[in-house]
């Protein structure tokens, strides 16, 4: 934690929950800057590779917490969506903010590859978080982590959580025996397990969706669609 303060790669703002369980749940947004995955097909690449149009702004705890009370007081949304990149390397400092928001709710979106530690020096947030755990292991692939045995937060799990797992009709079957592997080696029960379909456009949404739904009524997993792409296609949200 750099001087106290954490680095985002846009302005705090309100938005409904595109993704998994949470699905539909007005939430604030806060995306962090930086990730230490880089997966070569990620679709928020510009919240680690940063180019010059693109503007960081660096926040202490107390003028994070000030334009989340002016959201809150506004829009009624007590229910925080932590994004990114990766939170995980902010989390010494997501810990004290979580901590500071006793009347909040929040959705932590991580890849799962680190301890996130800050649940177990803390066992009061535990009930109040929710992670949705996105490991790379289906279409989506990070050069740095290949081997399942990685995925340090599926080794003890928190409370809340499920896993969310992007596939591609091209992929599945390959998709699949990984996907059972993870379940067998951390003891994942299937209902935990999201599919949701590789796409970066509406259209591709549409097309992969069909076929992935009928795999999770034979497979046993749940399916979760990307609302955001839905409904604004692939434009980037601010
Ligand atoms: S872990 Fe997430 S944010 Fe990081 S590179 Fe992969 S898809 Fe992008």
């Amino acid at each position: 934690m750099k001087d106290n303060k954490i680095i985002l790669v846009e302005p705090l703002h309100y938005v409904l929950q595109g993704e998994g369980k949470n699905l539909g749940k007005k939430m604030i947004l806060l995306r962090v800057a930086g990730c230490n995955v880089q997966c070569p097909d990620c679709d928020t690449t510009y919240s680690w590779k940063f180019s010059k149009k693109d503007f960081l702004l660096s926040y202490t705890k107390e003028e994070l917490l000030k334009e989340i009370y002016k959201i809150n007081n506004k829009k009624n949304i007590n229910h925080l969506l932590v994004t990114g990149g990766e939170p995980a390397i902010w989390q010494e400092f997501l810990s004290s903010l979580l901590l500071s928001l006793n009347t909040f709710f929040f959705d932590v979106e991580t890849s799962g590859y680190d301890e996130w530690k800050f649940i177990k020096n803390h066992p009061e947030l535990s009930k109040k978080v929710h992670f949705n755990i996105s490991p790379k292991i289906g279409a989506l692939k990070a050069k740095k982590f290949s081997d399942l045995k990685d995925i340090y937060i599926l080794k003890n799990p928190p409370l809340n959580y499920i896993v969310k797992i992007v596939s591609s009709r091209k992929t599945f079957f390959e998709d699949l025996q990984q996907i059972e592997k993870l379940i067998e080696y951390y003891g994942i029960p299937r209902n935990k397990i999201f599919l949701m379909p590789f796409a970066k456009t509406r259209e591709e949404l549409l097309e992969e969706s069909e076929f992935l739904i009928d795999q999770c009524f034979i497979y046993g997993f749940e399916f979760s669609p990307r609302l955001h792409i839905l409904i604004f296609n692939n434009q980037r949200l601010k």
